[in-house]
This record gives C-alpha cells, sequence and structure tokens, in this order.
C-alpha cells in the first residue's frame, strides 16, 4: 500500500519492523480471529492479546537481551508471506492507529530510515488522503487493534475513535 513512498528493497535492507525487542512485543502485528485460527491451524503458534486478537509468538533466548525475528522474516530476503495473508498492520507500517487522550491518532514511526527528509511528509499525505479510508474502515472493524498512543510516533492526523471502540482504556497487552 505504501509502494508510492517507499520500497520493499527499503524494508529489506532494515527489517527493523519484523524484529522486536521484549520491550516492544506490543508492536508485534495485530491478527483478527480468523486469522489467528488459519495460522494456528497451519501449525504457527499465537497468542491472544488482552483485549481482543491475536498475534505471532516470539520466541526469544532466555537469559538474553537479543531481539526476536517474526517468525515469518525470512533473514535473506525480508518477509516470507504472500501479500494476501499479511496481517493489515504490516501493509500499512510504518503507520500505526493509535488512542490518545480519548482520540484517535495515525502515527507515523519517527526512526524509519527509509522516511527521511521529504519522504516522510509524502507518507503523510498517503496516510491522511489516499489511506485514511481504508485505515479507519480497519479499526472500525478491528477496535482492538487500536494502541496506546507512543512518542516514538509523529502524529500526521487526528479524529473520533470509532463508535465500535469501547470505552475502556486502551492497553498494549
Ligand atoms: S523501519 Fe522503515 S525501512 Fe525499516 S523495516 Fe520498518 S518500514 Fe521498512
Ligand atoms: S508478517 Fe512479515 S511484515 Fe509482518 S512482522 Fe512478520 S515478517 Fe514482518
Amino acid at each position: 500500500m505504501l509502494k508510492k513512498v517507499f520500497g520493499p528493497s527499503d524494508c529489506a535492507k532494515c527489517r527493523l519492523c519484523c524484529n522486536f525487542q521484549r520491550e516492544s512485543v506490543w508492536e508485534t502485528p495485530f491478527l483478527t480471529d480468523e486469522q489467528a485460527a488459519r495460522f494456528e491451524a497451519d501449525g504457527v503458534e499465537i497468542v491472544r492479546r488482552s483485549r481482543g486478537g491475536a498475534s505471532f509468538a516470539l520466541r526469544f533466548v532466555d537469559g538474553s537481551d537479543e531481539p526476536a525475528n517474526c517468525p515469518f522474516l525470512n533473514p535473506a530476503r525480508g518477509c516470507s508471506l504472500p501479500e494476501d495473508r499479511k496481517p493489515f498492520e504490516c501493509k500499512v507500517w510504518p503507520l500505526r492507529t493509535m488512542e490518545k487522550d480519548g482520540r484517535l491518532v495515525i502515527g507515523r514511526y519517527r526512526n524509519c530510515p527509509a522516511l527521511a527528509g521529504e519522504k516522510g511528509a509524502a507518507l503523510d499525505r498517503l496516510a491522511t488522503k489516499e489511506l485514511l479510508p481504508t485505515l479507519l474502515a480497519f479499526v472500525a472493524e478491528n477496535p482492538a487493534s487500536i494502541r496506546e498512543f507512543s512518542p516514538l510516533y509523529e502524529i500526521c492526523w487526528e479524529g473520533d475513535l470509532p463508535a465500535s471502540a469501547n470505552d475502556d482504556a486502551r492497553s498494549n497487552g
């Protein structure tokens, strides 16, 4: 979805979004229950999120601070999932939908090396014009995918939370 701004070769060199520190487990991609069931049927280990939905289980080495790869990261070629099986959040990364002070915000990950200079602004324009209906439709259907705001993200859009989101505090669990 973001190919107008940057390409898979940028991510193949970086892979930051597919490789997680223990403290960034909350960033692992949201899976709908239906997607999670399909992956589980294929033998992929899944963890359920406390607010609904699921994500891939990560394998950290005991006693080590080494980050863990997403199970679908091919270290040589990048993501090994076909486009139609990729989690939605991976398709729109490094954009993320979050809740801040009772509002829905769309943020762009600040440290993406592919978005230096004008490219960051170009992605903001893409997010707030072309992609906005798709992003809003996804969170309306999957309010559990909305995370707590993190300052790692530059806010590029702000609006109302979807009516489907309840009043509970947002959780990154
Ligand atoms: S941080 Fe940017 S370049 Fe790196 S993997 Fe994520 S989206 Fe791609
Ligand atoms: S599913 Fe693919 S794009 Fe998403 S985190 Fe895993 S390897 Fe990266």
